[in-house]
């Protein structure tokens, strides 16, 4: 069986955490609770607080403020371990480290750093993504849904698609236009949005990949808040681009492309493991040379995922500007993540159909990966402008 070799070029700290979590997952995430977890939409509460109590949780959190200290790149190293056995701790891991860790601690007030950094920090909070809505997905300066201020309350009304883990997060860290008067990227506010707030309600989304949970569509209609659930405080309103296109946009990108890493690390692993056990016309497979060649490349091809994430992960770990990086390796990863999944998925023939191994739950994440978390042609895109491509 070949795994992955952790510990190449890595800080003491990063590789014992790999071993501990590599220790954890087989323990606490075996194949039969996997498949179950996979059928039913859901993610496992108990194990979830047994991983945030190892303090990971906090690698995205100040001190100061009850975590480890922002250390990117062991957050990195602990999503691509934790999705090594899909997206069921991986996925909530996002809503507590990123999704709130990382957007708090870059955006929020001190009041807000006050209040939930702790419980962030601690695992005891999780939030949800509120940019996507039915008529907007990549094209996000354009979102619809309306925030104005009264007197000494937020008004919300509208609407979100996609909005991954609504019915069981704390808030919905929601982006909203807050002056349609505007031009678009100066009209832009980011909101906390408590999911249990009069006026908010939700339908879940049926989808085949990611299934951690059901995704949701999110209906907001006349949610009154207070001031203070602007992201950043009442000084930051309009000032949303900035949060959206700032360092917390480059670690989302390294986020998506850990996740999608540990995916296809996972395929080729079983895909590696079955080519040497699966005999046809008297020898393995592994020995014919159309499946030699499939698994060779893959692995090539993995090698350069890991290498594209890892230096991106570095320049962000370090401040160092990334928007370049972290978009190449948001798109190299997807892409080739969906290059590795098929090879992996024509290794294993029609057992790569059945739900006997996990290949069918990463082929369905993997495929899904070039078009989540800002698609690939919006990362061509993004790469155009930052590298001045006329057009
Ligand atoms: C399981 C799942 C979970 C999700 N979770 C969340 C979440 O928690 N929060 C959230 O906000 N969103 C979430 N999303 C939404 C996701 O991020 C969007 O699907 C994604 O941003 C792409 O939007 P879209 O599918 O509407 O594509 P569109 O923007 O409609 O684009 C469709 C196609 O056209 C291409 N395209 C569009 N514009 C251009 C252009 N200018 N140039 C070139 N090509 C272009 C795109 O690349 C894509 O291939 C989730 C989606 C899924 C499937």
């Amino acid at each position: 069986m070949y795994t992955i070799d952790v510990e190449r070029d890595e800080p003491e700290h990063v590789a014992e955490l790999r071993r501990q979590l590599r220790r954890f997952v087989a323990e606490k995430a075996p194949r039969e609770l996997r498949r179950r977890w996979d059928r039913e939409h859901t993610w496992p509460r108990e194990t979830f607080r047994e991983l945030a109590a190892m303090g990971v949780c906090g690698l995205t959190v100040p001190e100061e403020h009850g975590g480890l200290g922002r250390d990117i790149l062991a957050a990195v190293a602990v999503l691509e371990e934790l999705s090594r056995v899909g997206p069921f701790l991986a996925g909530p891991f996002i809503h507590c480290a990123f999704y709130g860790g990382m957007n708090i601690s870059e955006n929020g007030s001190p009041a807000q750093k006050a209040e939930m950094l702790p419980k962030l920090a601690r695992g005891e909070m999780l939030l949800a993504y509120g940019l996507s809505e039915p008529d907007i997905g990549g094209d996000l300066a354009n979102v619809r849904t309306r925030a104005r201020i009264e007197g000494d309350q937020v008004v919300v009304d509208g609407a979100k698609r996609w909005c991954t883990g609504a019915d069981w997060s704390d808030y919905i860290y929601c982006l909203v236009n807050s002056d349609p008067d505007l031009p678009k990227r100066q009209a832009l506010s980011f909101v906390l949005i408590p999911t249990d707030a009069p006026g908010v309600s939700m339908t879940p989304i049926e989808h085949v990949n990611l299934r951690y949970t059901a995704s949701c569509d999110v209906h907001f209609d006349q949610v009154r808040l207070p001031l203070s659930s602007i992201v950043g405080g009442p000084e930051r309103w309009k000032q949303g681009w900035r949060m959206l296109a700032g360092q917390a946009l480059d670690v989302e990108k390294l986020e998506v492309a850990a996740i999608t890493f540990g995916f296809a690390q996972a395929a080729l692993e079983e895909a590696w493991s079955y080519a040497q056990q699966r005999v046809q016309f008297g020898k393995p497979i592994c020995a014919h040379q159309a499946i030699r060649h499939k698994l060779v490349n893959a692995r090539t091809r993995l090698e350069a995922c890991r290498l594209m994430l890892y230096e991106a992960t570095r320049l962000a770990h370090a401040n160092l500007p990334c928007a370049i990086e972290t978009s190449m390796a948001k798109l190299f990863i997807a892409d080739t993540g969906v290059e590795i999944a098929l090879a992996c998925q024509q290794v294993m023939g029609a057992y790569a159909l059945s739900d006997a191994y996990d290949i069918d739950r990463n082929v369905r994440d993997l495929l899904g990966m070039p078009i989540v978390g800002g698609s690939s042609d919006m990362q061509r895109n993004n790469l155009a402008g930052l590298w001045k491509l006329p057009g």
